[in-house]
């Protein structure tokens, strides 16, 4: 199936490959749906029963990476079309809105800080794409957090003066590569006047679901507010096309290194030889596999939700065959504010201080008699 066709069939390519077409063009809301539904003869009742709670948009470039009619069963489908499930009650006295309680470690607005030595600022609540498993969906329907304010940073860059131990800035969101070039400018030159920030970052699926907004001018305002690195979020190898690896080499050649955060989502990706596809098909193009998140117990996505024992026990296989490169850190953020925690299994089975026996990655057992002892 090729949506791209049925659904936009006169389309010029100078049109598909224009970032501002692809906004525009989104599919969203009732109209949207509707109009998806009609396409392709799918009945779209619980999905128009979900965005009574959780807008709904996608670029027509990210719809068209579905291949599968039952667009609820595709890996892109899944992440991007509004399920009934969102707003089923079930699993939802597990699940928090904010889990993470950001709003606690927001010591100001725009702000999150709870490690030490880096923050995060939300610099815009819109996406190209909604994707349903957002860990910070609480946010989509605040209006004032659209873009960031001049005041608003202002205070922020007060902050951070105060706070000379924090040396790296995560611009996040939302997706702060949809911001207009100016203000993403404006803020990054904000952040680069305070000495003791050392290093910016930014969270982006731009690169995944509107590669086309990666122009060269973006590129060399990037390039000039560097070092930063670019954290972006491919969850499936189908997201991988032409228009990506464009993208993110157009972003390597400005000097600016791209490495990936997925989650772990039932049905989209739970499975090991789709990951270590996806992680080894970043490689390739030279994004670096960084972290492999358990998704987060917030509200409305408790339907991509995995046992934490099918990730360990994916991710031991993938540290077992696969070269190291390739392989992210399993990370949980843990509820309560508890903050992120890497699950690794450990090889070193036992040690009396003069000898240790460690398991070998094909499970041979090896002892080691200590040096010193
Ligand atoms: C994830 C996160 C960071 C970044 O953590 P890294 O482990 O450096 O990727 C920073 N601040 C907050 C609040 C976070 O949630
Ligand atoms: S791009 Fe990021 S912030 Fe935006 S909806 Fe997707 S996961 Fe959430």
């Amino acid at each position: 199936m090729n949506l791209k066709h049925i659904l936009w069939p006169d389309v010029s390519e100078k049109e598909w490959n224009n970032w501002q077409w692809q906004l525009k063009n989104r599919l969203s809301g009732k109209e949207g749906l509707k109009r998806l539904g009609k396409t392709l003869g799918a009945d779209v009742t619980g999905p128009l029963k979900a965005i009574k709670t959780y807008k709904w948009a996608a670029t027509p470039y990210y719809l068209s990476l579905i291949k599968s009619k039952d667009v609820l069963r595709d890996p892109v489908g899944k992440q991007v079309i509004p399920s009934p499930k969102e707003t089923e009650a079930p699993s939802l006295p597990l699940a928090s809105s904010d889990p993470l309680r950001e709003k606690e470690y927001s010591p100001i607005k725009g702000l999150i800080h709870r490690y030490r030595d880096r923050v995060v600022i939300l610099a815009t609540s819109l996406c190209a794409s909604y994707c349903r498993h957002c860990n910070r969906k609480r946010q989509w329907a605040r209006p004032e957090c659209i873009t960031i304010s001049r005041e608003a940073l202002g205070e922020i860059r007060d902050y951070l003066l105060l706070k000379p131990h924090v040396r790296e800035v995560l611009v996040s969101g939302g997706d702060p590569l949809l911001l207009p070039l100016e203000k993403l400018e404006f803020i990054l030159e904000a952040l680069r006047t305070i000495s003791t920030i050392k290093v910016l970052r930014l969270g982006t699926r731009v690169p995944v679901t509107l590669p086309m907004r990666v122009t060269d001018e973006l590129c060399r305002l990037l390039k000039r507010h560097r070092p930063i690195w670019i954290n972006t979020h491919f969850n499936h190898p189908n997201e991988i096309t032409k228009e990506t690896k464009s993208a993110i080499e157009r972003m390597q050649l400005a000097g600016i290194p791209v490495s990936n955060q997925s989650v772990l989502l039932r049905g989209v990706n739970d499975d090991y030889d789709i990951l270590r596809s996806l992680f080894c098909n970043l490689q390739e193009i030279m994004v670096r596999p960084y972290y492999l998140f358990q998704c987060d117990m917030v509200k409305g996505t408790s339907h991509f939700w995995v046992p934490l024992e099918m990730g360990i026990e994916i991710m031991e296989r993938m540290w077992a065959h696969v070269g190291g490169m390739c392989v992210p850190n399993f990370v949980v953020d843990l509820p309560d504010g508890g903050g992120k925690v890497r699950l690794l299994p450990s090889h070193l089975l036992e040690s009396d201080g003069k000898e240790a026996v460690f398991s070998t990655f094909e499970k041979r057992l090896i002892k080691v008699r200590l040096s010193h002892a």
